[in-house]
């Protein structure tokens, strides 16, 4: 998969992309980056990419040419890729739209700054995705949010393909409580029931504790849950279990 980004800070992508997880997927070719800067594409010799805003007030606008042609560019280069602009003002990036991006082989996200970027612009974009509620200064750290959740899900990016599937959010639920060695710390013991070694009791232990995180904690995802026989009656049990 080839993400294309367009920015005017291009080096905020630097370190991110460069470590870890998605420093291995470049390295075995599972993903690539080709980081733009609008700034090429300004027209005038002071590489002019914003402007005061018409009709009045404060800031700055990003300009339509250099982002557009910057698009252009990425599509002469690499082929048509879903163009994807990073708003407050778009979708709420959730999981199963990280699920849904990561089946496609070119994605360009647009970073927008200052006030934001000419709403011409957005005639040429595919989508318009947010990343939650508030404000930020720039749509850098908004792109590496997706860049990070969509190359999870691609097939070959995680070492192990399996903890995507038991995750928070794969299904409506968050995930269970995770513990590792020591068994006591700090005077605080692991739940027995995982050193058992008793796998069946284990799979319906953390079943459990994934019903009772949500209930407390995310009620909301609820809706979308669909529990099974079990399901039901491990959540009749968290339920009973809920102090007054
Ligand atoms: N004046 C605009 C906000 C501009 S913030 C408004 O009120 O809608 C500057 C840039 O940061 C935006 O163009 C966008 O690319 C990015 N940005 C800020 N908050 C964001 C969010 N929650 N999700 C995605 N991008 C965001």
């Amino acid at each position: 998969m080839i993400f294309s980004v367009l920015t005017l800070f291009p080096k905020i992508f630097e370190s991110p992309l460069q470590e870890s997880i998605i420093k291995k997927a470049v390295d075995k070719d599972a993903l690539r980056f080709n980081i733009v800067n609008i700034r090429d594409f300004a027209e005038d010799v002071h590489k002019t990419c914003d402007d005061s805003p018409y009709g009045g007030g404060p800031g700055m606008v990003m300009k339509a040419e250099p982002i557009c042609k910057a698009m252009k560019h990425v599509e002469a280069q690499l082929g048509k890729p879903k163009f994807i602009l990073l708003t407050p003002q778009g979708r709420p990036f959730d999981q199963s739209t990280a699920e849904r991006l990561s089946r496609l082989s070119h994605v360009c996200l647009v970073c927008g700054r200052y006030e934001g970027v000419d709403e011409r612009v957005l005639d040429f974009i595919d989508e318009e995705i947010s990343v939650g509620d508030y404000v930020l200064s720039g749509g850098e750290f908004p792109a590496l949010v997706l860049i990070d959740a969509i190359s999870r899900c691609i097939p070959g990016v995680l070492g192990n393909e399996a903890s995507v599937v038991s995750e928070s959010f794969r299904e409506p639920l968050l995930e269970y409580p995770q513990y590792t060695r020591p068994d006591t710390f700090m005077g605080i013991q692991v739940p027995q029931v995982l050193l058992s070694g008793n796998h069946e009791e284990i799979r319906k232990w953390r079943r459990k504790e994934a019903i009772r995180k949500t209930v407390l904690r995310r009620p909301d995802l609820l809706n979308g849950f669909l529990p099974n026989k079990e399901d039901s009656k491990l959540m009749r049990e968290v339920m009973e279990e809920i102090p007054e």
